[in-house]
């Protein structure tokens, strides 16, 4: 028997909510319960996969290949388990099946309305998602802000929701409590005025977590109590961290996993939070620092969203850096200056290690290209992600395999095109059928002995010595193009790991140097707080190796 806590926003978005739901589903699982978590996105696309990351953010992928929010990422860090396709819902999803359902007369010859109907599928939705996960608590984060006209459905789905089972559901506005710098003084009005538009969504919040600079004083939390119609014990405050993993730690403070189980009539099975409470403080104390280069296009886009589209590939590095005792610096260089003034690439030197992540189209490759080839020829430690080792791998034909006009089909129709798309790719891109059909989610990838890829794997999982397969995800329409890995392989690449149905190359590396790898698979989706993925742990060490610093 399920319960459900819905996590609504207030007063702006960008506050943290998916950071604050996953820290409350880490709590309740910490306290001996199933816990999974739902993001509702109130976009009209059916799933992220056709937005662009520097609009939306990260495109993050689940094991069963749905393209999802990148609040997924968040849960799966935090929950330390792998969410699939039931834990994501959008607009466009939930209106994609009422109406495929209405095409398939299973409403019975009635009247199609946005209400009921689409509450409806949402609850039945998540209901869906409580029944296949058999979660104790399903936790679900409406996307946007309360008083949206976009996620409307969502708190109507809720309201329904709580109206059937009130000992059953429960709601956390997760709000932002301001500090004007002319005023000095922290306001709650803002607050105040997002609980009461929640309320004429017919919500009544039980508790209120008060997002700010720092933390909430006894005024203020009286104050938002008396306004807010909740408990003084019932708002807590979740002050800025500089490391997001302390979250749950500092919610843990005020006592909230306990608060929200009594609002269940539960208790705590178990206490759990010590291995994370260590690592926390553990970070606090390091001092040395890895720098890290990731070279990418981004010309005129800012970074301020760059943090967004590679959210698991900055925590993927986080995770492996802090297991190896250092703190990680990332530096995000743009490909463009290379393409530009090539003698920059000498700048490239001053980083520890180099990595190229996941990318799409023709825009600032070639600057890409030079800072491989850098990396290659100066034994700087590289790792390249799906676009990264696709790239690598052009560049190897070209400079080291002597096919000069070496390419990939997403750039050109003519030259060599040692990267090219299967053939069942070709059919989908004439019908313009985009959306959901690359090769998506988990795969097989079978791991050689005695490569720099099968030990990293290997550090980490011992048993992979009898069967040397593990799974990785995909999200990509290109692949290594098998007609040219033959003469590749006689050139020096190394081709370790495939993947077993299909033969296709999954990673490739070079003898002769400290670390130069590329997956075409992206590891970082599978890195963990306490479980970094073996090939990033790997690259940060031969870093480490590299400068001394
Ligand atoms: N653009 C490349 C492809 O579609 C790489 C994709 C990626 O890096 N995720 O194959």
């Amino acid at each position: 028997m399920a319960r459900y806590i819905f996590i609504i926003g207030g007063v702006m978005s960008g506050i943290g909510k998916g950071t604050i739901t996953a820290s409350i589903g880490k709590i309740l699982k910490s306290k001996g319960y199933k816990v999974t978590c739902i993001k509702a996105d109130p976009y009209l696309n059916v799933d992220a996969g056709t937005m662009n990351p520097t609009e939306h953010g990260e495109v993050f992928v689940t094991k069963d290949g749905v393209e999802t929010d990148q609040d997924i990422g968040t849960y799966e860090r935090f929950l330390g388990e792998e969410l699939s396709s039931l834990n994501y819902l959008t607009s466009g999803k939930v209106y994609l099946s009422v109406l495929t359902k209405e095409r398939n007369l299973e409403y019975g010859g009635k009247c199609v309305e946005a209400v009921p109907h689409i509450p409806e599928e949402i609850i039945s939705q998540i209901k869906k998602c409580a029944r296949e996960t058999k979660a104790d608590f399903v936790l679900v984060e409406i996307g946007g802000t309360v008083g949206e006209y976009q996620n409307q459905m969502f708190m109507e789905a809720a309201r329904m929701m709580h109206l059937k089972e009130p000992n059953k559901v429960l709601f956390v506005l997760v709000s932002y409590l301001p500090i004007p710098q002319t005023i000095g003084e922290m306001k709650t009005k803002p607050t105040q005025t997002a609980c009461r538009l929640l309320n004429e969504a017919g919500i009544q919040p039980d508790i209120i977590i008060g997002r700010a600079e720092c933390i909430l004083d006894f005024p203020r939390k009286k104050k938002i109590a008396t306004f807010c119609n909740v408990d003084e014990e019932d708002v807590i405050s979740s002050p800025d961290v500089e490391n997001i993993y302390e979250v749950p730690l500092v919610l843990e403070k005020e006592n909230l996993g306990d608060k929200i189980l009594r609002k269940f009539n539960l208790r705590a099975k178990k206490k759990n939070l010590l291995d994370w409470e260590k690592l926390i403080s553990k970070i606090k104390n390091l001092k040395k620092k890895v720098k890290i280069a990731i070279v990418g296009k981004y010309f005129e886009i800012g970074e301020f969203t760059l943090l967004d589209s590679y959210i698991s590939v900055m925590e993927a590095i986080k995770h492996s850096a802090w297991t190896n005792n250092v703190l990680p610096e990332i530096v995000w260089v743009s490909a463009w200056e290379f393409e530009k003034s090539p003698q920059k690439l000498s700048e490239l030197s001053n980083y520890s290690g180099v990595i190229v992540p996941g990318g799409f189209g023709k825009r600032d490759v070639e600057g890409k290209i030079l800072a491989i080839k850098f990396c290659r020829e100066n034994k700087i430690p590289y790792l390249g992600l799906c676009f990264g080792l696709q790239l690598a791998v052009i560049e190897f034909a070209r400079n080291v395999a002597n096919i000069k006009d070496a390419t990939s089909r997403e750039f050109s129709e003519e030259g060599e095109l040692v990267i090219d798309f299967m053939p069942e790719q070709k059919a989908l891109i004439r019908e313009k059928k985009y959306g959901g059909t690359m090769r998506l989610g988990e795969y097989k990838l079978k791991l050689f002995p005695k490569t720099l890829a099968f030990k990293a794997y290997q550090r980490f999982y011992p048993q992979l010595k009898e069967n040397p397969v593990v799974l990785e995800r995909h999200r990509h329409r290109y692949e290594v193009n098998p007609e040219y890995v033959e003469i590749l392989k006689e050139k020096g690449l190394v081709i370790s790991g495939i993947n077993p149905e299909r033969d296709l190359v999954e990673i490739i590396e070079l003898k002769d140097h400290p670390f130069f790898l590329g997956t075409q698979f992206h590891p970082e989706f599978k890195s963990q707080l306490l479980k970094p993925h073996p090939l990033f742990f790997e690259f940060i060490r031969a870093s480490i190796k590299n400068l001394t610093f």
